[in-house]
């Protein structure tokens, strides 16, 4: 028996799984297997060229446990080695997944966590075995061959014997220590865990005898005994959901998959498969969750669709192949293309994604509209619970994505009383209408007692309510909708008549809005007729630049540097109450400067800020009442 030393750059390899650091140790399963699916697939091939009448339905993976001995034994019946194969193929690290992970590693800022990501290939076994042994027989030959290694010093390959082709790979589990319990991986619901989860639909059966039990035949049925037997089963579904014709799977069977996969109790709102054959080949099966998950809006949150190539999972959360705006979405991408064990240059790799993220972006938007048109309901669901992602992706990124998401966005409406879309809003738009019209505030409800909608609301004018912070960054970004600009209820522009009673009544009285602006000094910008408000005596309107409810917002974010928006006191002249101020103001300028300061404080009030001295201002109010 001849000891022959591995090729230097296999050597590289070994060592580093030998002595790896790697926490997912348990890929060493789904390369194993993804070889012995690959040898029966070479198998496949060889017999339809050679007519041996071999059915693909004749080839399996086998997998045994021998917990005493410390073995764990990866068997198939697929094309099998000879000597030569033996050497050029375990002795080397050819061209294999196992040389573009090399190449990888040679990189200055290597990191060992990526191993997951690449087909590591045979050697991943070194990382919980300390011995190997190969059997194997190829295919058409009668000798078989014994190849064994310890690790890096080399191996050995001799003759030996083997009833039919195949391949058997015998790993030698390594002793329990402190920090790693390698015994996990000679557990049965261990092994059967690492094949559904890798390997599930690996397309050959994944066949283990597994130990059971039942009631003895023979025992009674008030007093049961229970015998343990082994049967062999398969262990993986073998053929993934996506792979299926739409029409064979229900939207049950979509569903129940989408609540065990991605474990949510909720039935997705929304299942969608995707297959394209081109540039890039792949398939992708994606689903709108029907809730947030409760850390959703953390950093907490991991985004991203799992990754196969031909039904092995690759990575389980590939955040690449999500915009940052569609986070929520869940699924599976499938490529052929992204091959475990073909070497691509890792560029290309990255290169494909983009690729398939781009269409999965288009394909996401596309749906998300189909749903809203088909399911009013459902939409309004999605929205409840992901609406702010859509309004964070319109405002993020400078605008870079407005055009695509600006036609998800919903918004209350002041005349519908309900959620619509900015294009429903523009539809309904009177002709001579120059803006879309918004109010912003805390909730659809206070937003529609503000009394700065009134005047549109008197002329039949829809207005959008925002009722998040991130509403009015929206429409900074957007600026405009269908040609029109939006503009806030506080700046509306008034109609000529309009204006000029408001000259009117600013000339009128303008000895009363000097003294109101005197009384208040520099609480306020200025103090003005009005010529919006109809039924209340008071509002506030920012002057240009920050709003009131970007106000509460740095507020919110950075209490200590508080920015504020221009306050601009607008009083009502047709008001009883202007009429008590104006009385006051000639006879009792003490009590008019009470009514003054009562009149702002209201209107602070009304537009949500917080007053100044909330205690004054209940003074204020019982020193009146008496
Ligand atoms: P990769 O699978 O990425 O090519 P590996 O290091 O896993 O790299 O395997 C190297 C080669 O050894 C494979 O390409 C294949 O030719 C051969 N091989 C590994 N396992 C088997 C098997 N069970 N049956 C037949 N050939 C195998």
């Amino acid at each position: 028996m001849e000891k022959k030393e591995f090729k230097a750059e296999s050597r590289r390899l070994l060592d580093l799984m030998i002595h790896s650091i790697y926490t997912h140790k348990e890929i060493f399963l789904r390369e194993l297997i993804s070889n012995a699916s690959d040898a029966c697939d070479k198998l496949c091939y060889q017999a339809l060229t050679d007519g041996s009448g071999l059915n693909r339905s004749d080839l399996r993976i086998h997998l045994a446990l021998d917990p005493e001995g410390r073995t764990l034994t990866v068997s198939d019946n697929g094309i099998g080695m000879s000597r030569e194969d033996l050497e050029e193929n375990l002795g080397v690290i050819a061209s294999s997944g196992s040389f573009r992970f090399k190449q990888e590693l040679d990189k200055d800022n290597a990191d060992v966590d990526v191993i997951g990501q690449f087909g590591v290939g045979f050697y991943s076994a070194f990382m919980v075995a300390d011995q190997v042994t190969v059997l194997t027989r190829k295919y058409g030959e009668d000798a078989a061959w014994k190849w064994e290694s310890s690790g890096a010093e080399g191996y050995t390959i001799e003759e030996a014997h083997r009833d039919a082709p195949g391949t058997d790979v015998i790993l030698h589990v390594k002793p329990d220590t402190e920090d790693e319990k390698y015994g996990e991986f000679l557990e049965s619901w261990r092994i059967q865990e690492l094949v559904r989860k890798y390997s599930d639909y690996i397309r050959f059966p994944i066949r283990m005898e597994i130990s059971k039990s039942r009631k003895k035949e023979d025992s009674p049925e008030d007093k049961p005994e229970y015998e343990t037997y082994r049967e062999e089963e398969t262990l993986n579904s073998m053929v993934p959901l996506w792979q299926r014709a739409k029409g064979e799977v229900t939207e049950e069977e979509y569903h129940k998959f989408y609540r065990d996969k991605f474990h949510d109790y909720a039935d997705p709102l929304r299942v969608f498969s995707v297959s394209v054959e081109g540039a890039v080949t792949y398939r992708a099966l994606l689903f709108i969750p029907g809730a947030a998950p409760y850390d959703y809006y953390t950093k907490d949150f991991q985004a991203g669709l799992q990754l196969y190539s031909n039904g092995v999972l690759i990575m389980d959360k590939c955040p690449d192949l999500l915009a940052e705006h569609f986070r929520f979405v869940r699924g599976v991408v499938d490529s052929p293309d992204l091959s475990l064990n073909i070497s691509r240059e890792m560029l290309q790799h990255d290169r494909q994604l983009k690729v398939i993220a781009n269409n999965l972006e288009k394909r996401i938007k596309s749906e998300l509209v189909k749903l809203r048109n088909e399911d009013r309901g459902k939409y309004e669901t999605f929205w409840k619970h992901f609406g702010r992602q859509i309004k964070y992706g319109v405002a993020g990124d400078f605008g870079a994505h407005k055009d695509l998401l600006s036609d998800l966005l919903m918004f209350h409406s002041s005349t519908e009383k309900k959620l619509v879309s900015l294009a429903e809003y523009a539809d309904r738009m009177k002709e001579d209408q120059k803006y879309l019209y918004y109010a912003a505030g805390e909730s659809p409800e206070k937003v529609d007692k503000l009394p700065q909608t009134e005047l549109l609301k008197d002329k039949g004018i829809e207005i959008l309510y925002f009722t998040e912070e991130v509403d009015e960054f929206c429409a900074q970004v957007l600026r405009t909708y269908r040609d029109k600009e939006f503009r806030s209820v506080l700046d509306q522009e008034l109609e000529e008549g309009d204006k000029e009673k408001a000259k009117e009544a600013a000339e009128a009285h303008k000895d009363v809005f000097a003294f109101v602006k005197d009384a208040l000094g520099d609480k306020v910008k200025e103090v003005r007729a009005s010529a919006r408000l109809k039924s209340h005596p008071v509002c506030l309107t920012a002057g240009e630049g920050m709003s009131f409810e970007m106000e509460k917002y740095f507020h919110a974010v950075q209490p200590d540097a508080p920015m504020q928006a221009d306050r601009i006191l607008e009083l009502n002249v047709e008001h009883p109450a202007f009429q008590a101020l104006e009385r006051a103001v000639n006879a009792d300028p003490d009590r008019a400067k009470q009514y003054a300061s009562l009149l702002y404080d209201q209107a602070l009030l009304i537009a949500g800020l917080p007053l100044d001295d909330p205690s004054a201002f209940a003074d204020l109010v019982s020193g009146l009442m008496v």
